[in-house]
């Protein structure tokens, strides 16, 4: 399906709130420089139940801004937080506490919690005059009955770590997405050997996918590394939003 698609480079920022706006801001102002000046803007409606869209008129205006500069809006959650599941197995706790630091909100939410966050905070979006088409779970984990209430609520594309996937016709596109880890030091080294080494191996694929973090800007050679990489495949790539990829 994507043959007659030109290689592209999709560049996502998650976490955007109120909490996260100004580093979101600088980040957005680096990306431009090395050749990226669209991205996808991953927003949470009120992110740790601390920064409720709603209640920010000027956050809103800034995003409207964003949007038209030419960056995308995603649905990212709704609080980004996963709430503690009573009688959560050890599995559950792992996935929880291990791999997304809690942050996995949409992992385990059952179809109706699940359409009804998802509906909410589309409607702060699009009722602040933004247009919404993709939804992308916290730290990409979507569970199956919330995979569902995308599609039916009439969402167009996810993306996972390994993929985008179209919710309208099925079709996956694998592409594993360059992301960085850098809660603790051996994490960030890890880091970034391993992006180095994804990178490489990902140049023949058609699409590019860099996820990066407000955190990440905190961490120099975490976001030199991500600038010089977003660099070098934008030189023959080109920069596009998901929604872009989706509706080719
Ligand atoms: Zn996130």
């Amino acid at each position: 399906m994507n043959a007659a698609r030109p290689r592209s480079l999709a560049v996502s920022v998650h976490d955007v709130s109120p909490l996260t706006r100004n580093m979101v801001e600088v980040m957005l102002r680096d990306l431009a420089e090395v050749g990226v000046g669209v991205t996808s803007l991953l927003v949470v409606p009120d992110h740790h139940h601390r920064a409720d869209i709603d209640q920010d008129p000027g956050f809103l205006a800034w995003l409207r801004e964003k949007e038209a500069a030419g960056h995308e809006m995603v649905l990212h959650g709704f609080y980004h937080r996963r709430e503690e599941a009573a009688g959560g197995g050890l599995v559950q706790k792992i996935v929880t506490e291990h791999y997304t630091a809690g942050e996995g909100e949409f992992y385990d939410l059952d179809y109706e919690e699940a359409r009804g966050r998802m509906e909410e905070g589309r409607e702060k979006l699009t009722g602040a005059g933004l247009d919404v088409v993709g939804f992308i779970a916290p730290a990409w984990l979507l569970g199956e009955e919330a995979e569902w209430a995308a599609a039916n609520l009439g969402f167009a594309y996810t993306t996972r770590l390994g993929g985008v996937l179209d919710l309208r016709s099925g079709s996956y596109t694998a592409s594993q997405s360059l992301v960085y880890s850098v809660r603790s030091a051996w994490r960030r080294s890890v880091s970034l050997w391993w992006n180095a080494w994804l990178a490489s191996r990902l140049r023949k694929n058609p699409l590019a996918r860099l996820g990066l973090h407000p955190p990440d800007w905190c961490h120099d050679k975490i976001r030199a590394q991500a600038l010089s990489l977003a660099r070098e495949a934008a030189v023959d790539r080109k920069v596009i939003r998901y929604r872009d990829w989706v509706e080719g």
